[in-house]
Formats: structure tokens, C-alpha cells, sequence
């Protein structure tokens, strides 16, 4: 390993304030970071034959399980920025976006590496702060941090999370498992998280009708979103999901999924969507369409899966039983018919695809 000191090359008008700044907060030392990291989040469980520390980490694997693999590459500006979003929750929804797709295949969280690239300007708090996140957000599921690496960035930040989970064999949950006849569900509510972001985006709060109460849990919703982990699992326990995937680009763009991979249309039924009251609130308050924000609005972080229609009254009545909150929105078609949406009053149309893309 190379150490790197993390140490601010400042010049010119902004030097005085880096002064003050390096009195009141640390820079960066790698090797002193990762031992932090060793001594506060490395736990000892027999199956970590080696965590932080060594040149790689070392684990047993269940025999017969699968091993389900995911990663995630967050930037700072694309993903994230720091005015609106503490070091702490920027990690936690880092981790629960993993978590989440672990649980979107019916698998059991289980390892984690985080890469992490620091910025000149950033400090072993902040770094500390993104573990706490990342840490409280797996706590739950007793998922270990057993390595990473480190690097100094020219940019902002940059956070890189790799997941591990075991599935028994034959029970992952695929997109491609749909079929004609299948219902269609969605767990919690959906539209919150992008409330919620748009909230945090106002420029000054608006004194709009819209609760304290309400504002605080679409904010919660956004920044401390919740992986649907148990409720993967069951599905997968039960082979109640023929199909699943987790929402995290938005309803209309993750059910295209779906469609394409399992080759089948869908009828939604936006009259059916499971919209929370605070984003019901939030969208009489600032005239928009809750339907809309529960289509387009990514990182909810619920699980959209499919069931064949002889299991839905198994299904929804184990779901009352394990206090789960599951909503049917919708059938699976033929390919032909396509994607339609029928709308509350009774009318159908096309489903726009207008989930969120990176590269547009
Ligand atoms: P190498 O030079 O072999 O890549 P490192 O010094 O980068 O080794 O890493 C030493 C140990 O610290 C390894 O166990 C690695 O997994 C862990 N580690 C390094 N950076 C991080 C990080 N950001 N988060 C968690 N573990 C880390
Ligand atoms: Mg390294």
C-alpha cells in the first residue's frame, strides 16, 4: 500500500480560510482512516476468516448457496451534493440502495467493500460520518464490512459499494419470470422519495399547506430510505415472485423492465397505486399529480414483483399475518398488448417511458 496524506494544496485568496479550517477539522491520512474503520466497524464473526487489514478479505461460503454480487458507483453532483444531503444519510442511502437490490433477487445481505475517493478538500469526519451511514443502514441485516480501498480525488467525492448475499439454489428472483395472467404488486408507497427530493430542493421551505409532519417524513422517505429485505426474502422463501426488481428509477421505467426481460405487456391500474398521505399532501400543495410522482420518482426503494394469480390470496394473506404492506396495481398481458395505464376515471392510454436516465 502507498499512504497518502490527503493534505490541501491551497493558493492564493482562499488560503486563509483553509488555515482555519485545518485547525478545526483533520485531514485525511489513509492509514489512519482505515484503522479507524478496522477498530469501529470490523466485526469478528466466524465465517470472516480475514476482514480490513490484509491484502484482501477472506470469507467461508455456505455450501450449495448461490452468492448474489452487486455494486453501485455514486458521484457527488450526479448522485449526491453535499448541500442537501449530510455525509451520514448520503451514506446510508448508498447502503440501502444495495441492500436493496439484494433483496430485489430474494437474497440475504451478507459482505460488504466500499472504494472511496476523497476530495482535497474533504475530512476523516466526513469519511467516518459515510460509514456511519453505510454501517446503520446494514446494522439491521448484520452485513460486515470486510474491505475497500482508498484513493485522494481532483473532483468531488466519489463511493463505490460492492454487496454480497446467498440465495438457496433456484429460488433468485429474475425480471424475466412474468407471465400472462400475473398480478402485479409494489410494497409500501411510492412517489415519497421524489417529494422528498424536491422538498430539499426548494430554495427557501415555501409556507405552502403542507405539515411539518408530512415534510419531514417525504425528506426521511428521500434520504433514509428503507431496502425491502425481509420482504424479498419471503418472496423468494415462498416462491410467491415470479419476477421482481426493485424500483429505483422510477415505477414506468423498472416495470419496462420487467416487460422487456420476461416479454410480456401490462395493464397498470394508476387508481391502485399505494400513495402515502404525505405525498397526496405534498402534491395538493403544490398542484401537482401524485400519480406522476409515484411514476417517474426513482429511489423508493420498494420492490415491484409479480405473482400468479392462485397465489394471491396465500400471498396477501401471509403479507397481513407478517405485518408486510403489499399493493396489487396491475396484470401482466401479452407482449402485444404492450404497456397501458388505466387511469381513475376509466380511460386507457400508453405508458410514457420517463423514468430517470444519466446519459440524456
Ligand atoms: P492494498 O494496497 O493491498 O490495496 P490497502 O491499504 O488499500 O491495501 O487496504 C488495506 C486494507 O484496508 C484492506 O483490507 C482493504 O480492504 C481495507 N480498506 C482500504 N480502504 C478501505 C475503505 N475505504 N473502506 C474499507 N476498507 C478499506
Ligand atoms: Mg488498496
Amino acid at each position: 500500500m502507498v499512504s497518502h496524506s490527503f493534505r490541501m494544496v491551497v493558493q492564493g485568496p482562499a488560503r486563509m480560510a483553509s488555515i482555519v479550517r485545518r485547525k478545526t477539522r483533520s485531514t485525511i491520512h489513509e492509514f489512519d482512516l482505515i484503522h479507524t474503520l478496522q477498530q469501529r466497524h470490523s466485526r469478528r464473526t466466524p465465517s470472516v476468516i480475514r476482514g480490513i487489514g490484509d491484502d484482501a478479505a477472506v470469507i467461508t461460503s455456505p455450501v450449495g448457496q448461490w452468492t448474489v454480487l452487486t455494486t453501485d458507483l455514486l458521484t457527488e453532483g450526479v448522485h449526491f451534493n453535499l448541500q442537501t444531503a449530510t455525509m451520514t444519510d448520503i451514506g446510508f442511502r448508498a447502503a440501502a440502495a444495495n441492500l436493496s437490490d439484494i433483496a430485489a433477487m430474494g437474497a440475504t445481505p451478507h459482505y460488504l467493500l466500499v472504494a472511496l475517493a476523497i476530495p482535497r478538500t474533504g475530512t476523516t469526519q466526513q469519511a467516518l460520518q459515510l460509514y456511519r451511514g453505510m454501517m446503520a443502514a446494514c446494522r439491521p441485516h448484520h452485513v460486515a464490512l470486510i474491505g475497500g480501498d482508498t484513493s485522494a480525488s481532483d473532483g468531488g467525492w466519489f463511493l463505490s459499494l460492492t454487496l454480497t448475499g446467498i440465495v438457496p439454489p433456484r429460488k433468485a428472483l429474475f425480471r424475466s419470470g412474468a407471465r400472462v395472467g400475473d398480478c402485479l404488486y409494489v410494497t409500501g408507497t411510492i412517489g415519497d422519495s421524489l417529494a422528498g427530493l424536491q422538498l430539499l430542493n426548494e430554495p427557501s421551505p415555501r409556507r405552502t399547506a403542507l405539515s411539518a409532519r408530512h415534510r419531514k417524513f417525504l425528506i426521511g422517505r428521500h434520504l433514509r430510505p428503507t431496502a425491502r429485505v425481509a420482504e424479498g426474502r419471503w418472496l423468494s422463501a415462498h416462491r410467491f415472485a415470479t419476477s421482481a426488481i426493485d424500483i429505483s428509477d422510477g415505477l414506468s421505467g423498472d416495470l419496462r423492465h420487467i416487460c422487456q426481460e420476461s416479454h410480456v405487456g401490462v395493464e397498470l391500474d394508476l387508481g391502485a397505486l399505494p400513495l402515502s398521505q404525505a405525498c397526496r399532501a405534498y402534491a395538493a400543495a403544490r398542484k401537482l399529480d401524485p400519480v406522476d410522482l409515484a411514476l417517474t420518482g426513482g429511489e423508493d426503494y420498494e420492490l415491484l414483483f409479480t405473482v400468479s394469480p392462485r397465489y394471491r390470496p396465500r400471498l396477501e394473506q401471509a403479507a397481513i399475518d407478517r405485518g408486510f404492506s403489499l399493493t396489487c396495481i396491475g396484470t401482466i398481458h401479452p407482449r402485444r398488448f404492450g404497456m397501458q395505464a388505466l387511469s381513475t376515471h376509466g380511460t386507457r392510454r400508453r405508458l410514457a417511458n420517463r423514468s430517470y436516465e444519466h446519459f440524456t
